[in-house]
């Protein structure tokens, strides 16, 4: 008998599951919002409509999913076979029919909330594969679903902003953008400060560093590589020709 509630009892899993489908209702309302001609549009990443972004939705729900078979069968069932086939698999989804698309993206979504619902609590604890090679535990899959149902609903372009991710999900996000440019190296002598948090974050041993700084939301928008809006700069580097705050370092 199938059960209708969470199998696990943990209270962080639970809440970073509330997360998750949080953020995959509020990318299905950005969506519904669209009309069908509307899926054509650009959107903020170059070179992605919303086709693209929604065929890529759907897929990494169907992705997760199959983490989530692995860790509950313990049959190695990866993500995807390569970076190749998944970026074919969302070309090949841009061209889907508009109704098609929708379906694609509703039915992997309640597909993979299935298969976390019912993944019994010792086996969150079993170690999947990323894409990256990166070896997680099954809880990890739930980060991976939040960040891209809140960050892509953005990147939807119509309407929704940074300022519309909880708290929580944006801390997170800088956390690990932050910590990406750290592993590359490539945060030398930035600095990141968010004002409305007190935090901090980036190469704070520099003696003259530039100096990123603004309220959350603004803050992780700028480090996401999607805008500048709401954030200074200080310190070296902020002159450059091409506007005052520079560009973040690549992070994915
Ligand atoms: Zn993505």
């Amino acid at each position: 008998m199938v059960a209708r509630h969470d199998q696990t009892t943990d209270p962080e899993l639970l809440a970073a599951l509330l997360q998750a489908r949080r953020g995959t209702a509020f990318f299905a309302r950005k969506l519904n919002e669209l009309s069908d001609a509307e899926l054509d549009g650009d959107t903020l990443l170059p070179g992605w409509t919303r086709r693209h972004i929604t065929a890529h939705i759907g897929y990494n729900a169907r992705a997760i999913a199959r983490l989530i078979e692995w860790a509950a069968t313990g049959v190695e069932t990866p993500m995807y076979a390569s970076t190749d086939v998944r970026d074919h698999e969302i070309n090949f989804g841009a061209t889907l029919s508009p109704i098609a698309l929708r379906h694609l993206f509703d039915h992997s979504a309640v597909h993979l909330n299935v298969e976390w619902r019912d993944l019994p609590e010792d086996a969150w604890h079993h170690k999947v594969r990323t894409i990256q090679g990166r070896e997680v535990p099954a809880t990890e899959t739930v980060w991976m679903r939040t960040r891209e149902v809140w960050m892509h609903a953005v990147d939807l372009d119509n309407g929704a902003a940074f300022r519309d991710i909880p708290v929580p999900v944006l801390e997170r996000l800088l956390k690990d953008i932050t910590g990406a440019w750290h592993t590359r190296g490539t945060d030398a002598g930035l600095v990141v400060t968010v004002t409305d948090r007190n935090l901090t974050f980036g190469d704070t041993t520099s003696a003259s560093p530039t100096v990123v700084s603004g309220p959350l939301a603004a803050v992780v928008e700028w480090a996401a590589g999607r805008g500048h809006g709401g954030v200074t700069a200080t310190g070296p580097g902020t002159e450059a020709s091409n506007g005052p705050v520079p560009a973040a370092p690549k992070w994915i």
